[in-house]
């Protein structure tokens, strides 16, 4: 039966446009009107029907980092904060771990109306079938997915081999209809030559981009010079790992040159604000990342409004030349990111689209149109406005509740994991 969505407000990004009108689901997909009659009706008045949000780079494995206890001494630059924090956090995560930081992480991004994650994991005592206990627990929670496990030599080869093995069998074996995989790598600071060869030619068998983090902090850069004598962009690109699937996070440090390297090998750029500030790693080139390029949390939350708000009000304190637009795109080209990767159209609310939808509780208080939707975003949208979300059309949440989970037992859950994880943390 179709179900139509009416009394409400459509509102789409790309390109920007409200109308007033019903909007139709059946088979999974946006269709045209039908016959009221066949219909189940779902009451939207007062409300805005969005298309969900994307989180295009993230890391589901901290989840269970919030509140934890304070590393041994206070990292004084970004490499220590990846070794007194995070390589602690993921070498004390199991499958047990795993699955809870997924299942809680994705129940909050689909309470802030993101209906896709591109996760990027790790947790080297744990790899082999990693990538399936993610990407089954993100899809239990009702979210699509894209997953990949972070290859890196910092653990030595055998974690290395497999590391890239997790990233083979996953994108050959999976066959969820809400999953893919990806090839995933660190940084190229963690990344030897022979590494990013294997990688580079994995992607090309599989024809399945990598998700890398670049430049994220000057290190990076500097790192990539004494090995390569090229910036990290070059050394990249060099070694076949840039190109129009890759994705490359953060972007930091990128040089004009860099940014024109990733341009045109029509690499995807992930921009991640909230998490560059707390990482005090420098202000990202942002408004120059083109048009290949989306919003990440990098796993701080799954929270998109939060994050494009934050990202455009920072790019404003920089430059008056920032808009409200620009920071919608950004939201709309996630959606076009995760729906290449599923060969899907996603993002949209015309027919043919799939049904991956949110409806936002909204009465504006001032005129709301196409022209001024993205600063209504910037200015009040946040995920409080969150009622409904359905992806790949069947209801996920409804008048704000989860259908087909039980969210306070994975609440609790979640809780008991973070306790005994802190405490392996604390041995290590
Ligand atoms: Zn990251």
């Amino acid at each position: 039966m179709a179900t139509v969505l009416a009394g409400g407000r459509l509102a789409c990004l790309n390109p920007l446009e409200v109308q007033t009108g019903e909007l139709w689901v059946e088979h999974g997909l946006i269709r045209g009107e039908g016959d009221i009659s066949q219909a189940e009706p779902v009451d939207c008045s007062g409300c805005l029907v969005v298309p969900g949000n994307a989180c295009a780079h993230t890391h589901l494995y901290s989840t269970l980092a919030r509140g934890m206890p304070a590393p041994p001494r206070a990292p004084r630059n970004f490499p220590e904060i990846l070794e007194l924090v995070w390589w602690r956090l993921d070498r004390a995560l199991d499958e047990h771990s795993i699955r809870s930081s997924a299942l809680v992480g994705t129940l909050d991004a689909l309470r802030s109306g993101t209906t896709s994650l591109v996760d990027h994991h790790a947790s080297p005592e744990w790899i082999d079938g990693s990538l399936d206990v993610l990407a089954d627990s993100i899809g239990e929670a009702g979210a699509r997915s894209i997953v990949c496990y972070e290859v890196t030599d910092r653990g030595g080869p055998a974690r290395r081999d497999a590391g890239l093995r997790e990233n083979e069998r996953f994108i050959r074996d999976n066959a969820r209809p809400l999953a893919r995989g990806m090839v995933g790598a660190h940084a190229s600071f963690t990344l030897e030559d022979g590494t990013l060869d294997a990688l580079a030619s994995m992607s090309g068998r599989t024809g399945t981009g990598v998700h890398i983090h670049v430049a994220e902090d000057v290190f990076d850069e500097e790192d990539s010079l004494r090995r390569s004598g090229k910036r990290v962009a070059g050394r990249l690109q060099s070694a076949g790992i840039l190109g129009d699937s890759s994705i490359a996070a953060h972007g930091v440090h990128l040089q004009p040159g860099e940014l024109e390297t990733l341009r045109s090998s029509r690499t995807w750029l992930v921009h991640n604000c909230r998490s560059n500030m707390n990482n005090s790693v420098g202000r990202a080139p942002v408004l120059h990342f083109g048009a290949r390029s989306a919003l990440g949390t990098d796993g701080i939350d799954g929270d998109m409004f939060a994050e494009s708000r934050t990202a455009y009000f920072r790019a404003r304190e920089d430059s008056l030349g920032a808009h409200a637009e620009q920071f919608t795109d950004f939201l709309a080209r996630g959606a076009q990111l995760v729906g290449n990767a599923f060969g899907l159209p996603l993002g949209s609310l015309q027919p043919g689209a799939v049904a991956d939808v949110v409806v936002l509780e909204y009465e504006p208080p001032t005129p709301l149109t196409s022209d001024n939707l993205a600063w209504h975003w910037m200015f009040a949208f946040d995920a409080g406005m969150v009622r409904d979300v359905m992806v790949g059309g069947e209801w996920v949440i409804r008048n704000r509740a989860f259908v087909a989970v039980d969210e306070e037992k994975i609440r609790a859950e979640a809780r008991e994991q973070a306790r005994q994880l802190w405490q392996r943390m604390e041995s290590l």
